[in-house]
């Protein structure tokens, strides 16, 4: 059985370890009808266009009339 020849310092130990905390960043790609950023062979989520065709229907915020995102609010 191979053995390592000597202990690895703790600075050595923690820096291998300290690799893998990364998170690799989410591929996107801008959308040709609208802009967007949105992943890669998905159906754009804002404009519903893929492959340069109309494939789904835009979603549009009809049940909810919320104005105004709060904490704004002016007292007389
Ligand atoms: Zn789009």
């Amino acid at each position: 059985m191979p053995n390592p020849k000597r202990k690895h310092t703790r600075s050595r130990r923690d820096s291998r370890r300290a690799q893998n905390w990364k998170l690799d960043t989410v591929a996107s790609s801008a959308c040709p009808n609208c802009k967007n950023l949105r992943p890669p062979h998905v159906v754009c989520p804002s404009c519903g266009w893929y492959n340069g065709k109309l494939v789904l229907a835009p979603k549009t915020k009809k049940g909810k009339a919320t104005e105004g995102e709060g904490g704004t609010e002016k007292k007389p």
